[in-house]
């Protein structure tokens, strides 16, 4: 069983063409059933002059509109508390995931009791592709309870006969001691708690060595994927660490890295990915950046049709180096469309300033962007805050941080050092970015 390399291989090998015909037959039925029953998407369909039946093709849904999150939010104060889009009925209700709400009243999302088992499922498979197998001890540090992962790899444990310590992104002393003992070989958890807990370790006096360790995946927030970051927590925890992806909306753990790490891979039996230009609205090509937008292929309760995740990513649809045919979007989550910074002309997002902050060993992990107004000028002022371990490095840190960047951004923010320990540490996501601007009216 441990050496099985694939959970589902017919699925996961299935030649592309084959795979697409699959999307498009379950594309059809869900079109069909959203018009159908759901007067929201009724409305939205034939406001944009489109039916279930125009689509022959995965490329006609560019004429079916886009649903957004603002959409959601108003749909379920007009249509308390779920909205219409809520398709299934409640004798087929099963769990409650709202979004996390940091953007605004959060988004209420049903699982089915047949998607709590797709979930389940699909999870498993991804949780396999990065290597956890029967027998494997899991340290489960992805929040429990209305946040999605925390659930979905749980079950997904189950499935795979994994034993679970279902201890939640909380009680990072109780973490350490555990991962000592009974020292699970699989940990959960966000990239930002991982540097945490790997932070905590050391201080303990605990080597990455003397814990059973193995594999981690880290989602919730990008980094995972970030060079500077994967090799701090491998480092750190000695392990191989893998990228994890998924959001209230669509579903949890529904991509993740596998032994090539070639980027994460989608679980596009259940999901039809497209990645479209920010402005123009049109798909991207290969390799080009764009907003994530996903459609619930097989999501009984509230599907989503073309739903807008605001996630920046990119596509590739060639066959993996691993074998699997199932598209990876390579990097992971490369920002969040509504995170990117304008200062001085120059576009830029918090994950490039991880990158060069976690580049320098003199730094801790922590960093922070302030953006301010100038009280004088009226400007804007764009401030990155970093711990410094060591005081007397700052003189030489400073043109060395400032460089990269100058050279990562292309623009020069200011630089503040604090002492370590000055910035939250998280047992969730991290805030990087602090928005101090005067409103302009
Ligand atoms: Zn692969």
């Amino acid at each position: 069983m441990k050496t099985i390399k694939y959970l589902d291989p017919d699925i996961e090998l299935m030649d592309r063409k084959q795979l697409e015909a699959l999307q498009l037959h379950r594309l059809k039925a869900q079109l069909r059933r959203c018009y159908r029953t759901s007067e929201f998407y009724k409305a939205k369909f034939n406001e944009a002059g489109v039916k279930p039946d125009d689509i022959r093709s995965l490329a006609d849904m560019i004429h079916f509109p886009f649903v957004t999150k603002a959409e959601l939010r108003d749909e379920q104060l007009a249509f308390p508390p779920f909205g219409r889009h809520t398709v299934a009925p409640p004798e087929k209700w099963a769990e409650l995931h709202p979004s996390s709400g940091t953007t605004g009243a959060p988004v209420n999302n049903l699982w089915s009791y047949r998607d709590v088992k797709n979930i389940s499922l699909w999870t498993a498979r991804t949780m396999w592709t990065f290597g956890v197998r029967p027998g494997d001890i899991i340290q489960n540090a992805f929040s429990y309870g209305l946040w999605v992962a925390g659930m979905s790899t749980h079950y997904a444990a189950r499935e795979l006969g994994c034993f679970v310590i279902p201890i939640g992104a909380a009680m990072t002393e109780r973490q350490i001691d555990y991962l000592v003992n009974p020292g699970p070989t699989v940990l959960l958890c966000t990239p930002s708690y991982a540097l945490h807990i790997a932070e905590r370790l050391k201080q303990r006096g605990i080597s990455p060595d003397d814990i059973p360790l193995r594999i981690g995946c880290f989602g919730g927030e990008g980094g995972a994927e970030v060079p500077a970051t994967r090799e701090k927590i491998e480092q750190g925890l000695g392990i191989e660490a893998f990228d994890y992806y998924g959001l209230a909306e669509i579903g949890p753990t529904v991509a993740s890295e596998c032994p090539a790490k070639a980027g994460i891979h989608w679980v596009e039996d259940h999901l039809l990915i497209e990645v479209i230009h920010q402005e123009t609205k049109k798909p991207c090509d290969q390799g080009e950046i764009g907003v994530l937008v996903i459609t619930h292929l097989t999501k009984e309760a509230t599907p989503m049709i073309r739903y807008w995740t605001n996630d920046l990513a990119t596509l590739d649809k060639r066959k993996c180096k691993c074998g699997r045919t199932h598209a990876r979007s390579v990097g992971g989550i490369l920002g969040r469309a509504d995170d990117m910074i304008i200062y001085k002309g120059a576009k830029f997002y918090p994950v490039q300033v991880e990158k060069v902050v976690r580049s320098f060993c003199e730094l801790s992990d922590e960093f922070c962007i302030e953006l301010t107004t100038d009280p004088e000028l009226h400007v804007d002022r764009c401030t990155v805050v970093v711990e410094c371990l060591k005081e007397q490095d700052i003189p030489r840190m400073n043109p060395l941080l400032k460089n990269g960047l100058k050279e990562e951004c292309q623009v020069t923010p200011e630089i503040k050092f604090v002492p370590f320990n000055t910035l939250e540490r998280t047992t969730f996501k991290a805030k990087r970015i602090v928005d101090k601007r005067q409103k302009r009216t």
